[in-house]
Parts: structure tokens; sequence; C-alpha cells
């Protein structure tokens, strides 16, 4: 079938595969400025506790040993910085995402931090990485894959960059099927998300966009066969807080 002819998801609407990216593009670019605080407000801080599981899985060297960590869809920096400080003096983070807001926010807050000679910010799309085979030590990806129009793709090429013996992990929404727990949270999603969006960004649509496109997502198993498909071994994924947030990983050999 020819490209055009594709469609895929934006939140519940169906739209062309070549339109969701710039759909998606435009919802980074509005919310931005504010994409860390509406991440503490709407998590109630829960993304900070995610994010660090997230490093304490990825377990970078405390050495002086290169380590090189590519994480994709990077946005604003937090998985690169959380890592950089786990790490030790031979860690470098490449944050590599596609919109030049996020990334702009990202780098002012590394020289903030003082982590700018450790992190470095490189705009790019993750179905086309522009970084050779076999060329990094790690590849995370936080809350991105949702938003990749081809995730096939970006799962190929997550395979593609990583050395042989390194590991590939992947922090997203999931789904939530705890009787009770299910039913606070789209209340909390469709009810509370969307005003919140709106009164802290001036965008409610992109936070609905949001709550929808987690629905989208495949459930956990599903997305383990794709990890899987696309060359990964010894895939396992991980639940967390009652099915809010999944962390997979998988491993090049
Ligand atoms: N990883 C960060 C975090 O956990 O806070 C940011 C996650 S944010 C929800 C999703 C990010 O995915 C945005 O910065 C967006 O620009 C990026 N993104 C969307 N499509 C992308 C693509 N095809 N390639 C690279 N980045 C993409």
């Amino acid at each position: 079938m020819d490209r055009r002819d594709q469609t895929t998801h934006f939140g519940y609407r169906d739209v062309p595969l070549g339109e969701k990216q710039t759909l998606v593009n435009e919802v980074f670019h509005s919310v931005a400025s504010r994409y860390d605080l509406m991440n503490d407000l709407m998590s109630i801080g829960l993304h900070r506790v995610w994010k660090d599981i997230m490093i304490t899985q990825l377990n970078p060297p405390k050495s002086e040993a290169p380590f090189a960590l590519l994480d994709v869809a990077g946005g604003t920096g937090d998985i690169a910085f959380r890592a950089a400080k786990a790490g030790g003096p031979g860690f470098r983070a490449t944050v590599c995402d596609i919109n030049a807001d996020m990334l702009e926010v990202g780098r002012n807050r590394a020289r903030a931090q003082h982590l700018d000679d450790r992190v470095c910010f490189v705009a790019g799309n993750a179905e086309a990485l522009s970084f050779p085979d076999r060329s990094f030590d790690a590849y995370t990806i936080a809350f991105g894959i949702r938003n990749v129009p081809r995730i096939d793709v970006a799962l190929r090429e997550a395979y593609r960059v990583l050395r042989p013996g390194s590991r590939f992990l992947c922090l997203e929404f999931s789904t939530v099927d705890v009787p009770g727990l299910d039913r606070l949270y789209d209340l909390f999603s469709f009810r509370v998300i969307p005003p919140l969006g709106r009164a802290v960004t001036g965008d409610a649509e992109s936070y609905q966009y949001l709550v929808e496109s987690i629905r989208k997502f495949p459930r956990p198993n599903a997305f383990a066969e794709m990890i899987t498909a696309a060359g990964f071994a010894r895939v396992k994924w991980e639940i967390l807080s009652g099915g809010i947030v999944a962390l997979h990983s998988g491993w090049r050999l």
C-alpha cells in the first residue's frame, strides 16, 4: 500500500500516516515551555519515580570507562540528566528529539545543571536516526514511542544503533486493569488533565491527545512482541503503579 493511503491514530482520530508527525509536533511546540511543570502536576510527581526506576534498570557504569547513552524522544532531557548523575566520568548522553522547542528547553536545563559537557542535544527522528550502526551502549525512550507514527520502524532503528551486548529500555503509559483504579484513572484522565492543560499551557487539546493516545497504545504483551520482532532478545516488562506505566526492556545480543 502507498504510504499516503495508510492511516494511523492521532489520539482517537484516524489520520493519514504521513500527517501524524506534523500533528504531534504541533502538540509539543505548543506545550514545550510548560512541559516539565505539567508533568509534575498531572502525574502528582510520579513521573519522577518512574524515571528513577528506569535509571536503576539502566544502571550506567560508575567508572571512567566510556559509556554512550542515546535517549530518543528525550525532549527536555529528564532521562539523560538522571542517567548522567547516576553514571561515572565516562558517561555521555545524546538526547535526540524531533522538536526544536523541546530541545531548546533541554539545552537550557543542561546548562543550568552544569551537565552540558556530558549531555548533548540533537534534532532527529526516531524512525530515521542519523547515527552509525552499533554506536551506542544503551538506548532509552520515555513517554516517546507512543508519539512516533511507525513504531516498528523506530524499534528497528533502536536495534541498528545499539552495540551487541547493549540494552534497550522503554518507559511508556500502559493499561490500567485494576478494578476501581481503572474508573478513577479514566475520570482523572478525561475530566482533570485536559482542563489542567488549558489552565497551565492554554492548550486543552494537546492534553486530550495525550490521554487518548495512551488508550490507543498496545498492551504490554503486544508491545513486547513488537520489540522482539525488531530483533531484541530477552524482552520483558514491569508494570508500574497499577498499569499506568510499563517499563519494557530488551537486549541486542
Ligand atoms: N522523554 C521525555 C520525558 O520523558 O519527559 C519527553 C517525552 S514527551 C511526552 C515526547 C517527546 O517525543 C516530545 O519531545 C516529542 O517531540 C518527541 N517525539 C515525537 N515524535 C518523535 C519522533 N518521531 N522522533 C523523535 N522524537 C519524537
